[in-house]
């Protein structure tokens, strides 16, 4: 965490050093030896970000459609044609950001491969249970293992409890039937009540889960096809709440062809190494799953495996 400090201050970013007392007057766990503070930050809540946006699109008269999939792209002069279940639109630019969700052109299936994250909430706690752990800001809270769990509180009072397990199902498994998983949810919970074993008894009103748009360089990618009339952007890997904003001006510069400070950037022109096909990149993606919990069991000593793909510039996460 000294080490993140310093590297933050070298870009003018004040991370403050907590120690355990520091940790413990702001939220009380009988795991959290130390912290990173960063007093800069807010949190968004992304649904009221989705809201917000479709109501700024709505005011500029842009037209909407939900419930109507894309099921496929094909380039048609100077068009590319969308087809949906209910008719084709013809488009002059296509920009896809279709997440973890299947892919429209068959390259991206190597690069992109969804995991499902699962998510657990309170129910409001009583007012001892909350002086039972403080935690009176509202900080968003994420542990630092390779395989973390992520935390806040919500205005009602609850607390909001996720992470840790990065599941991918064979084959690229994806859809509704994989956004609920007893085993996950009782593996957070049983995480949960060990960082907060004051508060034995709660129960969990809400629990669910998403798809994760991971690549194996952690950041997204651009690229375009049907000549330059489709961009696309991907492979946020869990972190594309405020990210996608600088993937959507990227994707407009690479549809406008225009040269700019953020196409130069190595970050935007060059692509992760792809995904193997299967049963390789089950296997890969389990063995390094089992890598980064032993490195989480072993005070963050990576294995052979681990320092490979560092070396690589590999690696997996949500
Ligand atoms: C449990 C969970 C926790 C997360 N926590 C965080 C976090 O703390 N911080 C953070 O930054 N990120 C987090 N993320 C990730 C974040 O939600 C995503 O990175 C972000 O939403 C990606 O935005 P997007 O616009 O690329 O994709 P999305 O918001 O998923 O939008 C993609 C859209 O494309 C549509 N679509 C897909 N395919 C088609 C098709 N064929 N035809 C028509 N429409 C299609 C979908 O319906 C969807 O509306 C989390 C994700 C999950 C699941």
């Amino acid at each position: 965490m000294r080490q993140e400090q310093t590297q933050a201050a070298s870009f003018g970013l004040n991370f403050e050093l907590l120690e355990r007392e520091q940790v413990q007057s702001l939220i009380r766990s009988p795991l959290f030896i130390a912290g990173l503070k960063r007093p800069d930050v807010a949190l968004v809540n992304p649904a009221r970000l989705a809201w917000g946006l479709r109501r700024a699109c709505l005011d500029l008269g842009i037209r909407l459609y939900e419930n109507s999939p894309v099921t496929k792209l094909e380039e048609d002069g100077n068009f590319v044609l969308a087809r949906t279940p209910h008719g084709c639109v013809r488009a002059a630019r296509v920009a896809l950001a279709t997440n973890a969700f299947p892919p429209l052109l068959k390259r991206l299936s190597y690069y992109v491969v969804p995991v499902y994250d699962y998510v657990l909430m309170t129910e409001p706690l009583t007012p001892a249970q909350r002086e039972s752990i403080g935690w009176r800001g509202r900080e968003g809270v994420s542990d630092a293992s390779r395989q973390f769990h992520y935390t806040r509180t919500t205005a009602d009072g609850r607390i909001l409890w996720g992470g840790y397990d990065a599941v991918y199902y064979w084959n690229n498994g994806f859809g509704p039937h994989l956004e609920t998983s007893q085993r996950e949810f009782e593996r957070l919970a049983e995480h949960f009540f060990q960082a907060f074993p004051q508060l034995e008894g709660v129960r969990f009103s809400h629990a669910w889960g998403g798809a994760i748009d991971t690549c194996s360089r952690f950041a997204p990618f651009w690229g375009t096809a049907h000549g330059g009339k489709t961009a696309y952007s991907l492979g946020f890997t869990g972190l594309g709440v405020g990210a996608t904003r600088f993937g959507a001006k990227v994707m407009l510069d690479l549809l406008d062809g225009r040269q700019t400070e953020r196409t130069a950037l190595d970050f935007v022109r060059t692509q992760p190494l792809p995904f193997p096909p299967e049963p390789l990149r089950s296997i890969g993606i389990h063995l390094t799953r089992w890598s980064m919990d032993q490195a989480d069991r072993n005070g963050g000593r990576e294995n052979l495996w681990l320092r490979v793909m560092n070396r690589l510039g590999l690696g997996f996460d949500s």
